[in-house]
């Protein structure tokens, strides 16, 4: 049996090897996407010197404040009217400033006389007042999104500015899943006697989605060692990165997963891990005609299923690209938490922030069957080997799920 760290190492060290793939998507399909190149600020930003309010440019002249109105501006219809001492051009907000003139007079403080504008009295006019300089919001060259940013859409309306239409991404992991055993319905089916639904399928499928990467359904396959054979070898010949399957890992008479992988020529890293829930987690990898597949065995009970694939998919996959930021924090345990074994034990809680403060409860049950206390977390609390009692007020480990 290996120890947790030990085992996540070599789980990150196999992500680490998955190779990038990089395609060319539109700007508007890069939501949510690893850009995979640096974008320069293709012009400088705002292009021109331009006005930021509705009024009147003039040039400024200290104690001045009547001018003649000489023309007028819109919004992308420059004209070249020169502006000089007690002259003013009436502008639109966003139009370019005309030669001669430094300064804007926003309409509401202005009073129309015929031709001419006069400042209220009490408004303070000082040089540049609300001129926007070409290029003092981004010069030209300037970097504005680093290579392995996660795409937002402050980013996209970056790129837009700077005429991207298409953006290098990485490709998305392609992963498979693939739930055993014969006690197992679709979710669309009534189960009776000693059926259920196969849930780990749903939730497993949706957290690959969470994670903006592509899940592949196999579906369901009964315990029946000849049917998995042909199932997984399907999986691991159909282009998927990583493959992820439920149930039949434990030491079970019809728990037939790691034979499998065996034959089909899956390298078994580990089949033990020293944790809580979910010891029988099996990691193996597959290697043929230069094409890797990350093979995940996954316990069938919904909660060690869930732990698991947070612990070791959703991890690796985070550190890979470099996510971790907000997935681990600490918080203060509300109740003190004894085990007796020495294993790992990673508990369902609740974490709460008061006043800039985070408190953990953990839910009440821990049973590896109780779909609805995971429904109710949002971390698990990392509860050490070594340590047997983790008091009250202490701080402990927080993973957000
Ligand atoms: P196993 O790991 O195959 O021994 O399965 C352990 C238990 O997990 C089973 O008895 C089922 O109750 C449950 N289980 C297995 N697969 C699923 C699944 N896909 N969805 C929900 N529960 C499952
Ligand atoms: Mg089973």
């Amino acid at each position: 049996m290996i120890q947790f760290n030990k085992a996540l190492k070599i789980v990150e060290k196999e992500f680490d090897r998955i190779k990038n793939g990089i395609e060319k998507v539109d700007l508007l399909n890069s939501l949510n996407r690893i850009i995979d190149e640096d974008i320069y600020a293709d012009t400088d930003q705002p292009l021109f010197t331009n006005s930021s309010m509705d009024g009147f440019a003039v040039k400024y002249v200290k104690g001045n404040n009547r001018w003649k109105i000489i023309g007028e501006i819109k919004a992308g219809g420059y004209k070249n009217i020169n502006v000089r001492p007690g002259e003013s051009v009436r502008i639109m907000t966003g139009s370019k400033l005309p030669p001669g003139a430094d300064t804007v007079i926003p309409i509401e403080n202005m009073i129309e006389d015929n031709n001419f504008v006069n400042c209220l009295n009490n408004i303070l006019l000082r040089k540049g007042l609300n001129v926007r300089q070409q290029g003092e919001d981004i010069r030209e060259g300037n970097l504005l999104i680093r290579k392995n940013t996660i795409l937002n859409s402050n980013n996209i309306a970056i790129a837009a500015s700077c005429g991207k239409k298409t953006i290098k991404v990485y490709s998305k992991l392609k992963i498979g899943v693939l739930a055993t055993g014969d006690e197992l319905v679709d979710i669309n089916i009534n189960p009776k006697g000693d059926k259920l639904r196969a849930s780990n399928l749903y939730s497993l499928l949706s957290a690959i989605q969470e994670m903006n990467m592509i899940p592949v359904s196999f579906g369901i396959v009964k315990d029946k060692k000849q049917e998995i054979i042909k199932r997984i070898q399907e999986a691991l010949n159909s282009g998927i990165d990583i493959l992820l399957t439920t149930g039949g890992v434990s030491a079970g008479k019809y728990d037939y997963l790691i034979d499998v992988f065996k034959e089909l020529g899956v390298k078994i890293i580990f089949s033990k891990v020293n944790i809580k829930p979910g010891k029988p987690v099996v990691f193996g990898i597959y290697n043929k005609n230069r094409k890797r597949v990350l093979v995940f065995g996954l316990p069938g009970n919904p909660v060690s299923c869930y732990v698991n694939f947070i612990l070791f998919v959703k991890n690796a996959i985070m550190n890979r690209l470099s996510l971790n930021n907000n997935h681990n924090t600490t918080a203060i345990l509300n109740q003190t938490l004894t085990k007796r074994d020495n294993k790992r034990h990673f508990l369902r809680g609740i974490i709460q922030n008061k006043k800039g403060i985070n408190f953990v409860s953990h839910i009440g049950s821990q049973s590896s069957a109780n779909i609805d206390g995971l429904n109710s977390a949002n971390c698990l609390i990392v509860f050490n080997e070594k340590i047997m009692r983790l008091k009250q007020g202490n701080k402990v480990e927080c993973i957000m799920i």
